[in-house]
C-alpha cells in the first residue's frame, strides 16, 4: 500500500510513510471490507461513514508538518486509523467523534495496538476542546462549509489546521489554515469529497 498509494504519489515526509509503514489499516476495516484494507479508496465503516482513502490521510498528515512535540486536535475520528498515524508521529492527540459507537469502536482499535497518547471525546467537535486548547495543529476529517469559529479560535499561534472545505457532492478542498500574530491564511490544496461535518448533535 505505502509502495504504490503513498511514495509512488507526492508523499516524501519520512515520518508520515513510517507512521502509515507500521499501522496496520485492517485493524481499522470490519468484517466484509477487510479484504479491501490496502486498497487505494476510502472504505465503509458502519453508520454511514468510511475511513478515508489511504493517500488521503498521507497528504493531510504531511500537509499538517508535525512535530514531535506537536499537540493536535483531531475532529471525526471515525475508525480510529488516521488518529493512530498522528499518534505515532506527534506528541498527544485529542480526538472527537459525533457517534458513540465509532468512538468505542477506535477507543479499541487504538488499545490493541497499544497506542496511549489519545484522548476520546464524544461530542461535536464544531465546538473543539476547550479544556486542552491551544493545539499546534487541527485536523477535520469531515466537511464543512465554513471554517468553525471555536477551531479557529483554539489554533495555537504559528499554529496549522487541515480541513475539507464545500457542500456535500459539491466540490470541496482540502484548505491549509495558517495562523499567524492572530491572522488566518488559507490555501487551497487539493479537492476531496468526504462525509459533511454535522451541525447539530
Ligand atoms: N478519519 C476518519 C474519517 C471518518 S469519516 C477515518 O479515516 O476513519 C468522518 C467522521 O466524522 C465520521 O465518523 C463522522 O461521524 C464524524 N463527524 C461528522 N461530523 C462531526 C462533528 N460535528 N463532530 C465530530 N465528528 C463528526
Amino acid at each position: 500500500m505505502v509502495r504504490e498509494q503513498i511514495s509512488s504519489r507526492d508523499i516524501i515526509d519520512p515520518k508520515v510513510i513510517s507512521a502509515m509503514s507500521k499501522i496496520p489499516r485492517e485493524q481499522f476495516v470490519t468484517g466484509k471490507y477487510k479484504h479491501l484494507a490496502y486498497s487505494d479508496q476510502p472504505l465503509p465503516i458502519g453508520k454511514n461513514q468510511t475511513i478515508s482513502q489511504p493517500y488521503v490521510v498521507a497528504f493531510m498528515t504531511q500537509a499538517l508538518q508535525l512535530k514531535r512535540d506537536s499537540r493536535v486536535l483531531e475532529i471525526g475520528t471515525g475508525s480510529g486509523y488516521q488518529t493512530a498515524v498522528l499518534a505515532s508521529i506527534a506528541k498527544e492527540v485529542y480526538t472527537i467523534e459525533v457517534i458513540k459507537s465509532l468512538v468505542d469502536n477506535a477507543r479499541d482499535s487504538l488499545k490493541q495496538l497499544g497506542i496511549k497518547n489519545v484522548r476520546f471525546k464524544h461530542s461535536n467537535g464544531r465546538a473543539g476542546w476547550q479544556e486542552f486548547a491551544p493545539f499546534d495543529r487541527i485536523i477535520v476529517t469531515a466537511a464543512s462549509e465554513d471554517i468553525p469559529r471555536c477551531l479557529q479560535d483554539q489554533l495555537a499561534d504559528g499554529g496549522l489546521m487541515i480541513i475539507p472545505v464545500g457542500r456535500q457532492h459539491w466540490s470541496q478542498d482540502l484548505v491549509l489554515v495558517t495562523k499567524k500574530k492572530n491572522r488566518l491564511s488559507k490555501e487551497k490544496l487539493l479537492p476531496v469529497r468526504f462525509v459533511p461535518l454535522v451541525k447539530k448533535h
